[in-house]
């Protein structure tokens, strides 16, 4: 063997003064969502494009020096680069009307915390819905004018790349970023230096460096351990995105929510709404209470002044899928902290811990520290209420301060191209304003059928040429034949894409049952196999590396996909990305959705598929639930929720059966002489229609301007004035409540009527025992409603007794006088809670007495 020294050298091309701002763009995320930029890059190097994986900023470095001077000269090229440009300025520095509409104060900043951050597949920081809905809030609070930032983790790894071998095993593979590489730059000092700050870590401090990168208007701030100076140990905490054991989630929870807060004083951005996306951040709670007790503010007050301009958006349906540490755990990372935020190990664990459990819960952190809190649909508001009713003990969760936002999608981001084209010429240039305009999208019936119909099936033919060449790649991967391949795409035919396809991608997590439609093979043999109506099944996705389950079902999937029956009909495609998905939802004609009710807490892919006219085949959880029109889709019913599970596969494999042979097959096939089904059209227009302007994240990020910023704001404004008097007003009645409300109780002074005549006046009389508490910290209140089977305490009229100024031994005695509203049995109750003006929500304490 030869001794020899392996020299590397990078040799970038200059870019043309003509062509400067390409890099501008290249730094911008904004391209995620233009498509007219990607296709810019594309333009140039079809080859090398596709090589840096779609990544604007790497493909600059690498493209050839003759071809951008060629494109610098070239008439065509330039005249839509200064288009694209045009836009590019108009769309960052022109005002919009809702600058001044939005409701926000000028001193307002919004900062959003999540562990992942999904926008494209160039910066590889995100692993699923969580990531991208993160990504889609981002991108939506830039559309829409909001001073926004966003902060989270740089991963050096990401989440990891996936293959699949004939066997149907996953292979993880991690592969280092170069950070050089992605739409990311350090943050500098004035003076040219790199930000960094310090977290303390058990025993050391770890330094973080801090990257930033742009959504058009909207920064994100990016922590980086990965840096010389900490150890390897340290420099570890930011490679992977979930991987590694509880020490490291701790650590990487501790980086995100106190290096965050610390990241972002450092560089002078100084919040007046904090939002934390899922508990992962939620340690950013004792970091802002630190820093208020600087101060002299006590620890109560100081949690008052931050939780009252804090949001929290829980996404998991399943308890244990919330984060938990031991207690131990917890007490050696925040020993530490105690002492500043003059508390002891209990009260710092009384923060995290639930009814139900001793360890340290992020979830019960995050609600305690925060006072606006919300699930992501309308049935994941339920279970999380449910979830946390012991957060507010004495409150029915149906009445608790956890409410919901339902999640949306970004749709210029997940919108096809042709869609976009489409929608230029059609309904002008304005309707990417007009994203929430029910009215507005009424004119998607106005699209002739034929020229709907087309694009659809162009994009189903990208589709399918995109699955074809992944299919090539894994096949060539695992030694399979070109003959096997033939077999594989003997219905994967770009050309003509007639076959009905049906598709299913997501996170391999066994509550979303990937393998329902495999329950009853002989039934889904049938199925299929119709010679004259064939299906084609595609699906995809990733199963955590440490999900040993999750991995049983892409085996169980590889191997009936490699049954004889069911080759070339059923295919597992590697790689599940952003990429992969936009063609998908975009492609196929069904998008499958089975998940075990109701943990699917939102889900978003159907979202993205319903608005490219795709139709949904869902069981009714999560968004689903809210989306189904009747009209727009199909629908599982779930069975009740305590039904076993054996049986409840069966039964609602079996609806989804029956649906794909009795409605979906039927429709589709039922071609006019032009060659397609009109009422499939019909359908798949009233899919769009109806599903895009309620489920945008430009409706999902209004309603949380509006529902959640604007008031957080308020009551900051209120907490904080006058030196926090609001604080420290509210934890001292707080303090004074908690200690007194045992000894409350109500009892009933007058004989309760049983028969009225309308219009009669009634008058009810209670005597409140206060326990030293005064009549202005309680509401006495009735609540009144038609009897029905099943009164939800939302349909009742709530009506306040008035205190008479009456003291009888130790009561106060309150009145009502009442002329109830309708007529027929009635149902009333009569109960008390405490009260202030300064609370968040109503029932904030989470204490009630009913009569
Ligand atoms: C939208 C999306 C998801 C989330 O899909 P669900 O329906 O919520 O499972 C996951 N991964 C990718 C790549 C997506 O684009």
């Amino acid at each position: 063997m030869f001794s020899k020294t392996t020299y590397t050298i990078t040799i970038n091309p200059k870019i043309p003064p003509r062509l400067e701002r390409l890099e501008e763009l290249a730094n911008n995320l904004w391209y995620s969502w233009d498509r007219a930029t990607r296709m810019l890059f594309s333009r140039l190097d079809p080859v090398l494009w596709s090589a840096v994986g779609h990544n604007p900023k790497a493909f600059l470095k690498r493209a050839d020096e003759s071809v951008l001077l060629k494109a610098a000269e070239d008439p065509n090229f330039l005249t839509t680069y200064d288009s694209i440009l045009s836009t590019f300025d108009s769309y960052l520095y022109e005002p919009s009307q809702r600058d001044k509409a939005n409701g926000l104060r000028t001193k307002d900043q919004i900062v959003y915390f999540c562990f992942e951050f999904g926008f494209h597949e160039s910066l590889p920081i995100y692993s699923g819905g969580l990531g991208i809905l993160a990504g889609d809030h981002c991108k939506a609070a830039s559309d829409l004018h909001l001073p926004f930032v966003a902060v989270g983790l740089l991963y050096r790894q990401g989440y990891f790349s996936q293959t699949i071998d004939n066997q149907g095993n996953q292979r993880a593979v991690y592969t280092d970023s170069d950070f050089e590489d992605l739409p990311v730059s350090p943050v500098l000092h004035d003076d040219g230096s790199e930000v960094r700050i310090q977290v303390a870590l058990p025993g050391r401090q770890v330094t973080v460096k801090i990257w930033m990168a742009k959504i058009g208007r909207v920064t994100l701030y990016l922590l980086d351990t990965d840096l010389p100076e900490n150890s390897q140990q340290d420099r570890d905490i930011t490679h992977k995105l979930y991987g590694g054991d509880k020490t490291m989630r701790i650590e990487q929870e501790i980086i995100l929510g106190i290096g965050g807060v610390r990241a972002l004083h450092e560089m002078g951005i100084k919040p007046t709404i904090w939002h934390i996306n899922e508990g992962h951040a939620a340690f950013m709670i004792p970091e802002r209470i630190r820093i208020l007790m600087r101060g002299d503010l006590d620890f109560d007050s100081a949690l008052e002044a931050i939780a009252a301009n804090t949001i929290f958006t829980t996404h998991t349906a399943v308890p244990a899928g919330h984060d938990h540490f031991s207690e131990e755990m917890v007490q050696r990372y925040f020993e530490p902290f105690y002492r500043e935020l003059n508390i002891n190990h209990e009260t710092f664990m009384a923060l995290g811990q639930t009814a139900s459990s001793k360890d340290f819960n992020m979830t019960a952190l995050a609600v305690r520290g925060s006072r606006t809190h919300n699930g992501v649909s309308k049935i994941h508001g339920n279970v999380s209420a449910k979830i946390c009713q012991d957060l507010w003990p004495q409150i029915e969760p149906e009445e608790n301060p956890l409410a919901y936002i339902t999640n949306g999608v970004h749709v210029p981001t997940f919108l096809a191209q042709e869609w976009t084209d489409l929608f230029d010429r059609y309904l002008g240039y304005g309707w990417r304003t007009k994203l929430c305009d029910t009215t507005f999208w009424q004119q998607i019936y106005d699209i002739p059928d034929h020229m709907f119909w087309s694009i659809r099936q162009s994009l189903k033919s990208q589709m399918l040429f995109g699955i074809r060449d992944r299919l090539a790649e894994q096949n060539t991967r695992n030694h399979g034949s070109e003959a096997h391949l033939d077999r594989l795409l003997k219905f994967t035919d770009p050309v003509n894409p007639n076959v009905l396809t049906i598709g299913f991608a997501r996170r391999f997590a066994t509550y979303k049952r990937a393998t329902l439609l495999f329950e009853n093979l002989n039934w889904l043999r049938k199925i299929v196999l119709d010679e004259e109506y064939p299906v084609l099944l595609i699906f995809a996705g990733k199963a955590h590396p440490a999900d040993v389950p999750g991995q049983d079902l892409i085996r169980r999937i590889s191997q009936i996909a490699h049954m004889p029956d069911f080759e070339g009909r059923l295919l597992l495609v590697e790689g599940y990305d952003l990429r992969l998905a936009r063609r998908l939802v975009a492609g196929v004609d069904v998008w499958l959705n089975n998940p075990i009710y109701p943990l699917e807490a939102s889900g978003t892919s159907g979202i993205k598929a319903g608005i490219n006219g795709s139709l949904n085949l869902s069981v009714l959880d999560g968004w689903w639930e809210e989306g189904y029109d009747g009209l727009n889709g199909w629908a599982i019913k779930p069975g009740p929720e305590n039904m076993e599970a054996v049986v409840r596969d069966q039964e609602e494999s079996l609806a989804l059966y029956e649906i794909l042979q009795d409605q979906v097959i039927p429709l589709y096939y039922n071609r006019s002489k032009f060659g397609y089904s009109p009422e499939w059209v019909r359908m798949a227009k009233h899919s769009m229609a109806s599903l895009l302007p309620g489920f945008s994240a430009s409706r999902m990020v209004e309603q949380y301007l509006k529902n959640f910023y604007y008031p957080a704001s308020r009551q900051n404004d209120r907490y904080r004035s006058d030196q926090f008097s609001g604080a420290r007003e509210i934890a001292a009645w707080k303090s004074r409540i908690r200690s007194a409300w045992h000894g409350v109780e109500i009892r009933r002074l007058d004989i309760p009527p049983t028969r009225a005549c309308f219009n009669d006046i009634l008058h009810f009389k209670v005597a409140a025992k206060l326990n030293g508490l005064t009549p202005e910290d309680v509401i006495v209140e009735m609540l009144i409603s038609r009897q029905y089977k099943k009164t939800r305490l939302s349909n009742f009229n709530h009506f306040s007794f008035e205190y008479t100024g009456i003291q009888e031994q130790d009561a106060h005695i309150f009145e009502l006088r009442l002329s109830p509203e309708l007529c027929g049995k009635q149902e009333y109750f009569i109960r008390i809670y405490p009260y202030h003006t300064l609370l968040t929500h109503p029932l904030e304490m989470g204490m009630m007495v009913w009569m």
